[in-house]
């Protein structure tokens, strides 16, 4: 079994197979040659206020693998740091490449994919997406988690905006070409005292049929505890692949115990957690 050590996964690989008597000379690894990282796996971390370093040791002390992710989009999207062309891509998926971690993008909006190439996108082992950026009446992106949003996004009717955003959650998810929908059934403040009463069997139903049309891995986010239990039970039932995710900043990352005791509780195993997709077989690949 691969274990992160100092050396990258690239030398990795270089030490195991010239024990194995096989010559690295003149082959090119693809990403499906790569052995996989040990779980469990925290796909959803973000390096903001931190080095790949320090996280790669903080997962070697805490047992957690990682997926890093960046923002990325176009530049209407505001955040510390947001990849928003083929050069920022590559930059930012060299400095990953010598790391025993999995390489991502939180990707922001739906109109993002239209800024880099697939060649670049392939390069990525995953694209996870979430659904809390959402269209203000004028169409602009109204981050749902602000304050501000209540001013601009009519909530007062808590079913009606229900709907709306179920709609929104259905349309991110048939449209975008991503591997993990993330920070799932999230709701804004002032709907969140009735989320179990909001998100019914129907619309449930609606977001995990989407992403099982869509093969999207439903994350079991630690940070925010969600979903609840009838959407998780929903999405094992439909046959979905799940993720923990932590959504965590530096330290505050690989610390999954919500994911973890609900996939326990559920009895999600090993063969229903997401794994990158193999080349050829990725999100990007396949819809773009
Ligand atoms: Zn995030």
């Amino acid at each position: 079994m691969f274990r992160p050590r100092q050396a990258s996964r690239r030398s990795f690989l270089s030490t195991t197979l010239a024990v194995g008597g096989v010559s690295l000379a003149g082959l090119r690894l693809r990403a499906d040659d790569r052995p996989a990282l040990p779980p469990p796996v925290d796909f959803h971390t973000h390096l903001d206020n931190s080095t790949i370093e320090a996280v790669v040791a903080l997962g070697k002390e805490r047992g957690v693998s990682f997926g890093i992710v960046e923002h990325a989009g176009t530049k209407a999207n505001i955040y510390p740091k947001v990849l928003s062309n083929d050069a920022e891509m590559s930059a930012y998926l060299d400095m990953l490449d010598p790391y025993p971690v999995y390489k991502g993008i939180q990707a922001e909006w739906i109109d993002w994919a239209s800024c880099f190439s697939k060649t670049v996108l392939s390069r990525l082992d995953y694209v996870l997406t979430d659904a809390m950026t959402f269209p203000g009446p004028d169409g602009s992106r109204i981050k749902l988690w602000e304050a501000d949003a209540l001013k601009v996004v009519d909530m007062t009717d808590h079913q009606a905006f229900m709907d709306r955003f179920v709609d929104w959650n259905v349309q991110v998810v048939e449209t975008q070409p991503m591997d993990i929908l993330a920070n799932v059934s999230w709701l804004p403040a002032p709907l969140m005292p009735e989320y179990d009463a909001l998100w019914t069997p129907a619309r449930i139903d609606r977001v995990v049929q989407a992403m099982k049309r869509q093969t999207v891995a439903c994350e079991i986010s630690a940070s925010y505890e969600l979903p609840h239990e009838a959407f998780l039970l929903a999405a094992r039932d439909a046959g979905l692949k799940f993720t923990f995710g932590s959504n965590g900043r530096y330290p505050k990352m690989g610390l999954l115990d919500y994911s973890r005791q609900m996939a326990d509780r559920l009895g999600i195993g090993p063969d229903q957690m997401f794994r990158p997709a193999p080349d050829g077989h990725k999100a990007v690949q396949r819809r773009l």
